[in-house]
């Protein structure tokens, strides 16, 4: 049998793990920390990723799990709505589904329930990689494996390594804010809210929980304090209810990272038998709500490419039982290698990466007046050529995943 060694059990990792274990091989997953999901926040899980986690069989337990991400919209900071969406006519354009809108400690619990026991190694930090023999050092010596997953984030050493000349992740500009509010009450409606050089998000979730996440235009490198009180002070005097939903939040369950992402695309997914995957190989900033979603289609195309763990007959030449052609979801025969892989996922995930970053900078905007002609375009161009404004997010959504 086949084996793999997945770095980090991040959502990609975990995903990862349970489509090559369902495809035959024998997987461990190396994880530095000492548990899975440490800081709670939400996540919305588009229609793209939960065809991917469909042919895992954990599709209909996360849509169970999670509320649908209702009509909304797009609002300015004093409560003036920009767009105002239709679940029923995103639902129709992608196929039945949309997004939906769930607590990612859920979404990792489904995951890991699917994997076998002892698949998972916590407190295991991997050090080094030899790409050419899949060797991966671990604090108590190295282990082989036919493929190595790195599914290690944004920071990932194992990128450095492997791509030497890659410039790694820059700064977007904008720091972010996430947190989960239990407030019973307020309106379940799911919108976002630009202001100048601001965004605020209001998700409500299954059970009278928010999901709230805010960005803010500013240096790298601030934090510290209590970040609870700086976003009352930024976003306390926005529309209601963020107010209130500030009011009720809890300070130590306030997230803030600031956001960076990989402006230049790798030049593959791929290098000898290891495999990027999720944020370690694109990560992207958070405007298109993508993230997580990329890194479980590139966890259901890989275990595809990479085909049946028990026929597996050693050396990267042999993967390639479902080789995916170029820019192409689906197809299997021909022998692609983990170049399938890359062929596969490069071009997609570069295309969204692009497409948050170019949102990311509107949302920058300060100066009164390219916000107030920027908020005006937004109405306009949703009213007059609606198609061209979801048009890109709907090609993103309507992703099918590779048949078995
Ligand atoms: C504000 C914000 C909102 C977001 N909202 C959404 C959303 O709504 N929908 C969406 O799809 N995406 C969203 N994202 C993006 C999403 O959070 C990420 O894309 C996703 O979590 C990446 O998953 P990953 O598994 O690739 O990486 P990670 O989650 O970063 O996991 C990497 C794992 O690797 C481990 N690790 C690192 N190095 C090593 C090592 N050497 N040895 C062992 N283990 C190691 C780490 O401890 C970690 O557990 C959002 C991001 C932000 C910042």
């Amino acid at each position: 049998m086949a084996r793999a060694a997945v770095i980090g059990a991040g959502i990609g990792g975990l995903t990862a793990a349970v489509a090559l274990q369902r495809r035959g091989w024998e997987v461990t997953v190396f994880e530095r920390a000492a548990s899975l999901e440490p800081v709670g926040s939400g996540l919305a899980v588009a229609a793209n990723a939960l065809r991917a986690l469909d042919t895992l069989g954990a599709g209909d337990e996360i849509r169970e799990l999670s509320a649908i991400q209702g009509s909304g919209g797009m609002r300015r900071s004093d409560g003036r709505w920009l767009v105002r969406t239709s679940v029923e006519a995103a639902s129709a354009r992608n196929g039945g589904d949309s997004v939906v809108l769930l607590r990612r400690p859920d979404l990792v619990d489904v995951l890991s329930a699917r994997l076998a026991p002892g698949t998972v190694r916590l407190n295991t930090e991997v050090s080094e990689v030899d790409a050419e023999n899949g060797l991966v050092t671990l604090p108590d010596g190295p282990v082989e494996a036919d493929l190595v997953v790195a599914a290690d984030g944004i920071h990932s050493p194992i990128r450095s390594a492997l791509f030497p000349g890659h410039p790694g992740p820059r700064y977007a500009g904008v720091t972010s804010w996430r947190m989960l509010i239990p407030a019973e009450g307020v309106p379940g409606q799911a919108y976002e809210s630009w202001g100048r050089g601001r965004v605020f998000g209001v998700m409500p979730l299954a059970g009278g929980t928010f999901y709230c996440y805010a960005t803010d235009t500013v240096p790298a490198g601030g934090g510290g304090g209590d970040q609870l009180a700086e976003l009352r002070r930024l976003f306390g005097d926005w529309h209601s209810p963020i107010p209130e939903l500030l009011a009720a939040a809890s300070p130590e369950k306030v997230l803030r990272n600031d956001v960076h992402h990989l402006a230049t695309p790798l030049p593959a997914m791929h290098r000898g038998r290891v495999a990027m995957l999720g944020d370690a190989a694109h990560a992207m900033t958070p405007n298109m709500g993508q993230g997580a979603c990329q890194a479980i289609e590139d966890a259901v195309v890989l275990a595809h490419v990479v085909g049946d763990g028990e026929r597996f007959t050693g050396g990267t030449g042999a993967y390639g039982e479902g080789a995916v052609p170029p820019g192409g979801s689906g197809g299997s025969g021909g022998s692609g290698g983990l170049a399938g892989y890359t062929a596969a996922r490069l071009e997609r995930t570069s295309r969204i990466v692009a497409r948050s970053a170019t949102i990311c900078r509107i949302t920058r905007l300060r100066d009164p007046l390219a916000v107030r002609l920027r908020d005006a375009m937004v109405t306009l161009s949703w009213r007059l050529a609606p198609s061209r404004v979801h048009g890109p997010m709907d090609e993103v959504l309507s992703w099918t995943p590779p048949s078995a």
